[in-house]
């Protein structure tokens, strides 16, 4: 449990001496406890106070680093129930499932195909993390098929398989990435926490029910294992959502750290084809799932379930915004229309999509607006006449094109005149209010 700020003043040395960037330790110890200082910058903490400030200050779900290289993720590390509250930080990783009896030419087309399922969004490249690789009844095989996956693909791996002998050979295979060991059970938990502890990998652990869960992870965490995942266990929809809801609240409002890890979830194993598995995948990327095991991915499901994860994993203190500049759409000339908008990074994305849904060659001028939308920017003052004008001067468009029209969206009419003052010999013209009518404000343009 978190301590106060009194019980951490009794812990810090006393001195005041200030080095801390406070004047007296009890204010240091008071930002502390409120998350607003970092132990770090008092050099003077004794190690056995130390280590009893660094583990009251532990998130209360341990944060766990799974894989290597550019889909390397970390998982849990979640301090809050509703992101409003402040934020979540580790985005739900998502894997699919792919049986070490597949055949290798399959797994390599499969990992091909998958791989291809890659979106630029804001900036941000989307794309799924992970592939779980059951065990088939095949020790070499599984060892085999982990292999190709690591050292062939970006991916990183969920290795499933219950037999030791079949774990160690694909770990020792594959251990260059990472990769979660699935999972110890009460039957096996000796001997998998043995292999996680020797090889300093994450492991996930299952039980039947969140309570059979808590003796699991107390033994892990006794042997000196930390990275654990956990899985509840259930494979039936409402069961296996009510224990993703009981295990963050367990952890974080209780104070449970035996359930303060985060979770694995199967989708994959609660419905019989791929939409419904979606559907399962969106409940538990809302709530609270740390991993998400579909069967497959395929474009109509990943898709959308990396775009509610980019808007469930965002801090809403920190609107997302795109950099200010010059963008060309559709290959534009010196003779292309102009248009300027602000720098919130869905307006961007949506002003952006329609422009190039229209097919006319346009240029889009971004103005730093601090992610603020139109009206929003507009009423802040963020977006104004002099402001737009000065930086439409300045942005290097008149470089690249003859075109002396510049077109502000319709929410920002009001600035037109002072835009036409700091813009002298330009034509401003109001564009539309709503960006879904640009195609055809655009294309009338052309046609006229
Ligand atoms: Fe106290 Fe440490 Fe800050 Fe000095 S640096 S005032 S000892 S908390």
């Amino acid at each position: 449990m978190a301590l106060t700020g009194i019980q951490i003043f009794k812990l810090l040395p006393k001195t005041n001496c200030k080095e801390c960037g406070v004047p007296t330790c009890l204010a240091f110890a008071m930002n502390l406890a409120s998350g607003k200082a970092e132990l770090d910058s008092c050099p003077y903490v004794s190690p056995e106070a130390r280590e009893q400030l660094a583990e009251a200050s532990a998130p209360p779900i341990r944060p766990v680093a799974i894989g290597k290289g550019v889909r390397a993720a970390t998982t849990g590390g979640e301090t809050v129930l509703y992101r409003h509250e402040k934020t979540f930080y580790n985005k739900t990783i998502y894997a699919a499932l792919v049986k070490a009896d597949i055949a290798e030419a399959d797994l390599k087309a499969k990992l091909a195909a998958w791989n291809a399922y890659q979106f630029e969004r804001v900036g941000l490249n989307l794309r799924p993390e992970m592939i779980a690789l059951k065990d088939a009844g095949d020790a070499a095989a599984f060892a085999a098929k982990a292999k190709l996956i690591a050292e062939t693909s970006e991916f990183n791996l969920v290795l499933m398989s219950e037999s030791i002998d079949a774990m160690k050979a694909a770990v020792d295979a594959t251990k260059f990435k990472r990769p979660l060991i699935y999972g110890a059970t009460a039957a096996n938990v000796d001997a998998f926490g043995a292999l996680a502890k020797e090889t300093g990998l994450p492991l996930a652990v299952k039980a039947e029910s969140i309570d059979a869960l808590i003796p699991l992870t107390t033994k892990l965490t006794e042997m000196g294992l930390k990275d654990i995942v956990i899985d509840s266990g259930s494979r039936e929809v409402k069961q296996a959502l009510q224990d993703q809801i009981v295990i963050r609240r367990a952890a974080l409002k209780a104070g449970n750290r035996a359930l303060g890890f985060p979770t694995i979830t199967f989708p994959c194993e609660m419905a019989s084809n791929l939409d419904v598995e979606t559907m399962i995948a969106a409940v538990f990327t809302a709530k609270y799932a740390g991993i998400v095991v579909m069967s497959d991915f395929k474009g109509e499901s990943i898709f959308p379930l990396l775009l509610e994860r980019l808007n469930i994993f965002t801090d809403p203190q920190r609107p997302m915004t795109e950099t200010q500049g010059i963008y060309e759409i559709n290959n534009p000339n010196e003779n292309s229309p102009i248009l300027v908008t602000t720098n919130f990074a869905l307006t961007y994305f949506i002003v952006s999509g329609e422009i190039e849904g229209s097919r006319v060659p346009s240029w889009l001028l971004i103005k730093d607006s601090e992610g603020l939308s139109v009206m929003t920017a507009w009423a802040a003052g963020k977006f104004s006449g002099d402001d737009v004008g000065a930086f439409v001067k300045k942005s290097g468009i008149s470089d690249k094109c003859k075109t002396q029209e510049l077109i502000i969206p319709g929410y920002a009419a009001a600035i037109a005149g002072d835009v036409e003052e700091e813009l002298p010999g330009w034509t401003i013209t109001v564009g539309p209010r709503e960006a879904a009518h640009i195609p055809a404000f655009l294309k009338g343009r052309q046609a006229a």
